[in-house]
């Protein structure tokens, strides 16, 4: 117990007091010896360090080897694609750990000798906590996926596409009890294989991030500089409050919907075995089918799923004329009034046949009182819903809200010709990685496939027990729900300041209602730290908080009011 008071009270000077988080940059003459004698210059290899450290100034410090070696004050050293490492060195680093200093490295650390030659991934696996399996294909088709609202990666939205270049066969694949992003390709197939490439820890005596990607392989964008941001500022103890991307302490959303368009008759199936777990779905209807089936329409919404559009016939919208698309959409919405008569209004989202469409689509959608568009994978680089921006100029509280389909469907799986079994192991691996991800995830289900013996009925009970398993983690709900919480979330901002010891948390919510369950996550200073949240007098919201994982904690407010509200945060 002495022990661990001892390291937090100096951790807690380090981040807070005079001289807080010295960061050490460290240039290894052997890693530069070895680059050189590979016709390469290590200086270029890491030229975004200097560059972007600069910001820290007075805190930051550029170390030589006999400086490590002469066991300089700890804070944060940056071992930046410290590929090649002499016994010395090794032993200061190791050093400097034990004294409590935290780590970050890049690349290859340590897997080069002296004399350059291979020395195998051990140093990097002790050093930073990780296991490696191998390395990932070089290919274009490779992207740094980030996980969502994670404590070193929280700045960038969730399950980012971020682009690599030049991996050159050396992005290398981690496994570690913390991870915080993956590599993916471009749809963002779960592979078997381990694929995390970045990974962090914390020890009794210090902390430690590794990102499995040479320092040349980042090209300069803002994002890699908001991630190199929070990953110091957590390897400094610095807490970090931020706006969750869900609402009630959960970390993940999903959306399980049908295209509801042939053997129209399937979808009370679907809603039974949803409803058996306790949830309700969208039904995107293709209205000229629905209308031979209108009771079956009009007792789902009755059951409290959502009614949807699916247009009115099977076709896409793309490239089609603004005066034809408009057609359509009136069409299908005299269709849907004809079968919900009253209820019809309730029917505000949207899924185009084929995943066909155009600016022009969206931009008709909206002027029609739609709400929401769940669209396909190439909609956006993130996993998350966001705001249409076919039309320049519409702000949020109008735009449409997109809700992209981030992984594969039942179209895909027949495509592929997967078995129940192999369908089953996709949707639970992707799940998974949604969850961690902190991701919206939108499962696309046809009526066609749910029909008695279809692939996704026999499919979907496991699934659904897999996502009850998740728990409050996940947040399981309809594609109006989900749009409703997208657009509130984004017109309350989160900002914080440090003040005498603590966090003086400002949140100004411009709805005009009440936010239920509003979310902030924040990074601990040290593992399971306490977090102690105390209202602003002026300030009657009632605040709980909630253990996420050892590193981050949830303020979850019942009900956020319009206005300003103030928090104060100890730790
Ligand atoms: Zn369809």
């Amino acid at each position: 117990m002495l022990a661990l008071c001892l390291v937090w009270t100096c951790t807690a000077r380090l981040a807070w007091g005079a001289d807080e988080g010295q960061i050490l940059l460290y240039l290894s003459p052997t890693t530069e010896r070895y680059f050189a004698s590979a016709g390469r210059s290590y200086e270029q290899i890491i030229k975004r360090w200097p560059a972007y450290l600069r910001k820290y100034g007075e805190h930051v410090r550029t170390l030589g080897r006999e400086e490590l070696l002469a066991d300089p004050p700890t804070g944060v050293l940056i071992l930046p694609t410290t590929v090649a490492l002499d016994p010395q060195e090794r032993a200061a680093i190791e050093r400097f750990a034990q004294r409590g200093g935290s780590l970050l490295g890049t690349g290859l650390v340590g897997s080069r000798d002296a004399q350059g030659q291979p020395a195998g991934l051990d140093f990097l696996h002790t050093s930073f906590q990780v296991r490696s399996h191998g390395f990932f294909p070089v290919n274009d088709n490779t992207f740094f996926v980030p996980f969502g609202d994670g404590p070193l990666t929280w700045p960038i939205p969730a399950a980012r596409r971020m682009g690599l270049s030049n991996t050159s066969g050396s992005l290398l694949r981690i496994s570690a009890s913390h991870t915080s992003a993956v590599a993916l390709d471009w749809s963002r197939n779960v592979p078997a294989e381990p694929h995390a490439v970045m990974a962090f820890e914390e020890t009794p005596r210090g902390r430690v991030a590794y990102f499995g990607v040479s320092d040349d392989a980042w090209p300069a964008q803002r994002d890699n500089l908001l991630l190199l941001d929070a990953t110091l500022a957590w390897l400094r103890r610095e807490p970090h409050a931020y706006k969750a991307a869900w609402p009630h302490g959960h970390q993940a959303a999903h959306l399980i919907e049908m295209d509801t368009e042939d053997q129209f008759e399937s979808a009370p199936n679907l809603a039974r075995d949803l409803e058996n777990a306790g949830y309700k779905g969208t039904f995107y209807c293709l209205t000229t089918e629905a209308v031979r089936h209108p009771d079956i329409v009009r007792d789902l919404l009755r059951r409290g799923h959502e009614i949807a559009y699916h247009a009115d016939v099977h076709f896409g919208f793309k490239g089609d004329a603004v005066r034809e698309q408009e057609l359509r959409i009136r069409f299908m919405k005299q269709q849907m009034a004809g079968i919900l008569g009253e209820r019809a209004p309730e029917a505000t989202g949207f899924r185009a046949p084929t995943e066909s469409y155009d600016r022009n689509t969206e931009m008709l959608l909206r002027r029609h009182g739609l709400l929401h568009h769940a669209a396909d994978e190439s909609s956006h680089e993130d996993r998350l819903p966001f705001f249409s921006v076919s039309e320049p100029g519409v702000p949020p509280e109008r735009a449409l809200v997109v809700l992209p389909r981030t992984q594969m469907d039942d179209v895909s799986f027949r495509l592929k010709k997967l078995t129940p079994e192999q369908v089953g192991l996709t949707l639970a691996n992707d799940l998974d990685l949604a969850v961690r991800s902190g991701a919206f995830s939108l499962l696309s289900v046809h009526s066609q496939n749910y029909v008695e013996g279809g692939l996704m009925r026999r499919t979907m009970p496991d699934y659904l027990r897999k996502v009850t398993s998740y728990g409050n983690r996940l947040w399981v709900t309809r594609g109006d729900e989900i749009t409703r919480w997208w657009r509130q979330r984004e017109a309350v901002s989160v900002d914080s300041q440090w003040r005498s010891g603590g966090l003086r948390l400002i949140l100004r919510n411009a709805n005009p209602e009440a936010v239920a369950g509003f979310t902030v996550f924040v990074t601990l200073p040290a593992r399971q730290a306490s977090l102690k949240v105390t209202a602003a007098s002026a300030s009657k919201v009632a605040a709980r908080t909630q253990s996420i994982d050892p590193f981050r904690a949830a303020i979850v407010i019942d009900s956020l009011p319009p206005g300003q509200t103030e928090l104060r945060l100890n730790f």
